[in-house]
């Protein structure tokens, strides 16, 4: 186990909204932080104390970092696997590269959670169009196509919903590593982000109930408006996924809610802190960000129970605008990520609200 004090550098890979408020979280226990990002201008440079801009894949530079910080940790999931298996010779990452390898590819994910009696909706991998029409005939209709790969947010993925959509969806695509999966009828989206330390203690938030537009998240709500039951089901599925994975920091656990049977089908893991999360930064003792800096640091895990029913809006491209509006709503904790161009399907702020009762 390795215990990291207040004083020591956490390094971030990703320097997006996440990394944003993993290095504010940091801060708040007396940790530095260095993150590591291509991009230029990004929300996490104007929080942390050190920055190094460099591309993924840059042997000396991913070296050069490794030396000047103490643990390495990251914000999205697709770094490569290969960047993570360089630094982990010259100082600790968490999550570890295995987990990444699994998260990044669909089908090695599902086939994880199949393997360890987790259902997922039915799939199966396909390399060519004609694979996919055989794997369809077992499929059925409607069905998803994903790529395995770099997909996020609805991107890389075609409903079909007869065969002769397929030539379209298979173009639209483009891509040779496709996974099929049957369409989940869901009553509900709810994801459970789960915190693992390296004693293996494990320490889940209240699921929450997520609501898309445009297949970007609009909307979290804690606890997920399903029976408490439901929720410690849900909980208990998300707690052995971390710990089957040896998992070190916060994961979330996105599930499809169904009345019939199986009721809990996941659909994805990210290795990281979660937009669903959000509201844990108000309505909780501590935050999925701050729950991740213990975990990767050594320290305890903290308190996770919610203090009120909690709402979380996404403030996506121009709803940024109604900052004036926000600032003047005495219940509405109001975040800006500091990005300067309010394009569309931006994430740049969020909104979060709680409300004294959880029922
Ligand atoms: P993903 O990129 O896998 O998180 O998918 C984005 C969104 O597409 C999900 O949040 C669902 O709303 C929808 N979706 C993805 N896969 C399925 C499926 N197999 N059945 C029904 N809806 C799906």
């Amino acid at each position: 186990m390795i215990k990291l004090g207040p004083g020591a550098v956490i390094g971030i890979l990703g320097g997006g909204q996440l990394g944003r408020m993993l290095a504010m979280a940091a801060a708040q226990l007396g940790y530095h932080t260095h993150i590591y990002c291509p991009d230029e201008r990004n929300p996490a440079e104007q929080v942390t104390d050190r920055l190094s801009r460099n591309c993924y894949t840059d042997e000396a530079a991913l070296i050069k970092f490794a030396k000047q910080v103490d643990v390495v940790t990251y914000e999205f999931e697709n770094i490569p696997v290969a960047s993570v298996e360089i630094l982990r010779q010259h100082v600790p990452v968490f999550p570890s590269a295995d987990v990444l390898r699994v998260s990044q590819d669909r089908l090695q994910e599902k086939d994880f959670l199949n393997d360890i009696g987790i259902d997922t909706a039915p799939y199966k991998a396909v390399s060519t169009e004609i694979e996919a029409q055989e794997a369809l005939k077992i499929i059925g209709f409607p069905a998803v196509l994903k790529t395995r790969r770099l997909g996020y947010d609805g991107k890389g993925q075609a409903i079909v919903k007869n065969s002769e959509e397929l030539p379209k969806a298979w173009a639209k695509l483009n891509s040779h590593e496709i996974i099929i999966e049957a369409f989940i009828p869901f009553d509900m989206e709810i994801s459970v982000l789960a915190a693992r330390g390296q004693d293996g203690d494990i320490k889940c938030f209240d699921p929450a109930e997520n609501i898309h537009k445009n297949h970007i998240l609009d909307l979290s709500i804690a606890p997920a408006r399903i029976t408490p039951e439901r929720r410690q089901q849900a909980v208990a599925i998300a707690r052995k996924i971390v710990a089957e994975l040896d998992y070190v920091g916060v994961l979330a656990v996105e599930f499809f809610v169904s009345s019939a049977a199986p009721i809990f089908r996941v659909n994805e893991i990210a290795p990281r802190v979660h937009n669903s999360g959000h509201w844990s930064i108000e309505a909780c003792p501590t935050s999925q960000f701050e729950q991740h800096i213990r975990a990767i640091c050594g320290l305890p895990l903290g308190d996770t129970s919610l203090y009120g029913r909690a709402e979380m809006k996404n403030l996506i491209g121009d709803d940024i605008h109604d900052m004036d509006l926000y600032l003047k709503d005495p219940d509405a904790n109001f975040h800006h990520y500091g990005k300067k161009h309010a394009r569309p399907g931006r994430k740049m702020g969020h909104v979060t609200r709680i409300l004294p009762t959880v029922k």
